[in-house]
């Protein structure tokens, strides 16, 4: 690792301002080479309890601050970050793997959640009602609600942070995050980086863990927690909804995918074969947005199928440290245990492997005892709904072709899920474009382009894929109140 800013590498938790030791640790690994990076805090639920003590007496004071100082602070601490976006994402390459170049991008997409909520926090705004008699004035205060507790995954160890910290931190509120133990690294960099750009001791408190049940167990029992934000899994998502019931906690849950990408006969295949790469290969499959199942209308299925094949074809899979990598390593051994059984369900159930389809023994020559998880990009073609790709979301680089006749038909194969966050289509027909886009049950639907992640649309989806939406003008509202004020005159 070359910082060119050693000190944004820290092992400790950070809590109420100050960096703090656990008694014992735990390794974090780079996935590429097997090799320990740190060794990180381990906190257990009595730090975190701290933690949140320490969360609610700072977000009194927070909130009283106008919502200008909260925004200059938070716009020093997107500066801060932009300037160190290199050292950045050279840790969160390092801990997670994905290609540098993509590292950056989630640093600037992470560093913009920070730019936009410094920015809306300024336009929280209330009513005032038409009053039911003359002698009444009703209105409606926005408030912050409080403590939140954000659980956040290994994919976007920096990005899926700043999403619910920004707004938290907007609106007035102070956040315990326990960041995934995968890739801790690149949420006590963020910190250290908060608490240069002076964001009060208490307001973010990182708690570094091994033990995610203990942390999430006192986030969702603990009374002054009012808020609990996670992204993850669907099973851990219900699981923290069903603690959170106790104490009647507010929830936003970003849950798992299985997005559908149809492909029409009138789609433009010099767009749909790129988009369609893009979203399905992004972060070597690991995100909860990325293409899942792959329908593609019989007249153009077997061109789409070439000219992707084609493309995957070209890209590099290695360390994504390495100038030129465009796909890293699977995070650990058991993300590419499933992704190997996923494939072998599929071909053992009639699909074919045009590319890939295998672990890549790259980095078989580390050492004892070191093992990557690297997995080639894979296309499968002749995929059906019988197989495990069709139901389960897969979080890895393969690519299943599903064969399709009709617009009604396919849109009741990509609506037959549990899931509902992100779907795609292509398609230049406008009024089947329109009634596509309405009938397919998901929270975000991509036309056209593989990529719509930002800070401005509001992301989240419907169904088992969770509650509430992030980033956009409405994701601010997760971490406020409404109070109705009854005045009598
Ligand atoms: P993934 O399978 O992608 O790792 P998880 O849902 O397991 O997704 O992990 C997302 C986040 O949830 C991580 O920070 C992880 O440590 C945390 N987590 C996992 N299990 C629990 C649990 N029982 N309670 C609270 N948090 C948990």
């Amino acid at each position: 690792m070359q910082l060119a800013d050693a000190s944004l590498l820290k092992s400790d938790a950070y809590i109420d301002g100050q960096w703090v030791a656990a008694e014992k640790r735990f390794a974090v690994t780079n996935p590429a080479t097997g090799a320990v990076i740190a060794e990180v805090a381990d906190a257990d639920a009595a730090m975190a309890r701290h933690a949140i003590e320490v969360a609610a007496k700072a977000q009194k004071s927070w909130a009283r601050e106008t919502a200008k100082t909260r925004a200059m602070i938070m716009r020093d601490w997107f500066n801060l970050i932009m300037q160190n976006q290199d050292d950045l994402a050279q840790i969160l390459t390092l801990e997670m793997g994905k290609p540098l170049a993509e590292a950056k991008g989630e640093i600037a997409y992470g560093a913009s959640f920070i730019d936009w909520f410094a920015e809306e926090g300024r336009r929280i705004t209330g009513d005032i009602l038409m009053p039911h008699q003359h002698d009444k004035r009703l209105m409606v205060l926005k408030q912050p609600i409080g403590v939140y507790g954000a659980i956040t995954p290994w994919n976007f160890p920096n990005a899926m942070i700043t999403r619910k910290v920004a707004p938290g931190m907007a609106a007035g509120c102070a956040g315990v995050v326990k960041p995934a133990q995968q890739t801790p690294l690149s949420a006590l960099a963020l910190a250290e980086l908060a608490h240069r750009a002076g964001v009060p001791a208490g307001i973010v408190n990182i708690i570094t863990s091994s033990d995610a049940a203990a942390i999430g167990g006192e986030l969702c029992a603990n009374a002054l927690v009012r808020k609990i934000s996670f992204t993850g899994s669907t099973e851990v998502g219900r699981r923290l909804m069903q603690q959170s019931a106790e104490t009647v906690k507010k929830v936003s849950m970003e849950l798992g995918g299985n997005a559908p990408l149809i492909v029409f006969d009138d789609a433009d295949l010099s767009v749909a074969v790129p988009e369609a790469l893009a979203s399905k290969f992004r972060n070597a499959g690991q995100t909860c947005v990325c293409a899942n199942r792959i329908f593609v209308q019989d007249g153009i299925y077997d061109d789409f199928a070439a000219a992707l094949t084609e493309e995957v074809k070209k890209m590099r899979l290695g360390d994504g440290m390495e100038a030129g990598v465009t796909i890293g390593p699977l995070i650990d051994a058991a993300a590419l245990e499933k992704v190997a059984e996923c494939v072998e369900d599929a071909l053992a159930h009639g699909a074919e492997a045009v590319v890939g389809g295998k672990r890549a023994d790259l980095g078989a020559d580390l050492g004892a005892g070191l093992e990557t998880t690297f997995f080639e990009p894979t296309i499968l073609t002749d995929a059906t709904p019988k197989m495990r790709v069709f139901r389960e979301e897969i979080f890895g680089p393969v690519a299943p072709l599903f064969r399709f006749k009709s617009e009604d038909e396919v849109v009741g194969l990509a609506n037959d899920t549990i899931f509902g966050l992100a779907s795609y289509f292509f398609a230049r027909d406008m009024a089947r474009v329109w009634r596509v886009a309405e009938q397919l049950d998901y929270g975000i639907v991509s036309v056209n382009t593989g990529i719509f992640s930002n800070e401005i649309g509001p992301f989240g989806g419907v169904k088992q894929s969770g509650v509430g939406r992030e980033g956009s003008r409405y994701g601010i509202d997760e971490y406020l109140e409404m109070k109705y004020v009854c005045l009598g005159v």
